[in-house]
Parts: structure tokens; sequence; C-alpha cells
């Protein structure tokens, strides 16, 4: 009856799982937006829930509230590319994360901003989390 009861707890706690997940997101990008590389303060979903985009790790991405809000319901990448502070490192990272493959997506993202930051401890520690997502 134990592990019916932790499935139900789950199910009971939606809430925190997603917090931890939004946590998680944050973290591959040790916080910093993935269009300008600020500080990032919200999730950003590429494709937006309006059209049908889904809250999965793949269409989230961190974002500072500047970028999120400007972007609005436009193409992540598109939008993108008409920014002043677009850098083909980025849009190539952002289309790594869309790919699932955040592993370049991070290393795109150290090689646009030298001052990244990302302990790899951390990185393998989340690692069965995310696969498991
Ligand atoms: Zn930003």
């Amino acid at each position: 009856m134990h592990i019916n009861d932790a499935v139900f707890l789950e199910d009971l706690c939606p809430k925190f799982r997603f917090r931890q997940w939004r946590k998680s997101i944050h973290r591959f990008t040790g916080r910093s937006c993935i269009y300008c590389g600020k500080p990032s303060e919200s999730i950003d979903h590429v494709l937006p829930r309006s059209q049908g985009g889904l809250s999965t790790t793949e269409n989230c991405v961190p974002a500072c509230l500047s970028c999120n809000g400007n972007k609005s319901d436009e193409n992540a990448l598109y939008w993108y590319r008409k920014q002043k502070f677009y850098d083909p490192r980025r849009a190539m990272a952002i289309r790594a994360w869309l790919d699932g493959d955040l592993r370049l997506a991070i290393r795109l993202l150290q090689w646009a901003n030298p001052n990244f930051r990302m302990s790899d401890n951390n990185y393998e520690k989340d690692e069965p989390d995310y696969e498991a997502a």
C-alpha cells in the first residue's frame, strides 16, 4: 500500500513538482535569460500556450521578464532574430534546447557568454530528473 500512497501524494502535490521543475529550468542556464543573458525571472513558452505549446522542458526556456513580455505570442526564433542583442550562438542554443539537446544548448550558451557559470556537478546530479521528465 505504500507505493500507492506515494503515487497518491504526488498527484496531490502537482504544485510542488511544478516548482521543482521550474527551478531546474533556471539552473540549466545558471539563472540567465536564454535570449539576452540577463537574470531569468520567468519561464517562457517558446511555442505559446495559446498555440498549443506544452509545459515541457523542450518548450520552456528561462527568460527575463522583458524578453518574455516583448516576445508575447510571436515565434521565438523569428522574434529573436530582430532583437538588438541577437547572437547566432544563442539562436543555435535555443534550437538545440527545442530539440531536447540541453547539453548542446548549455555548451552554446557558455560559448556566447564567457561569464556563464554552471557547476558540472549540479548538472550531473540533476540529469536523472531531466531524463525522467
Ligand atoms: Zn532577456
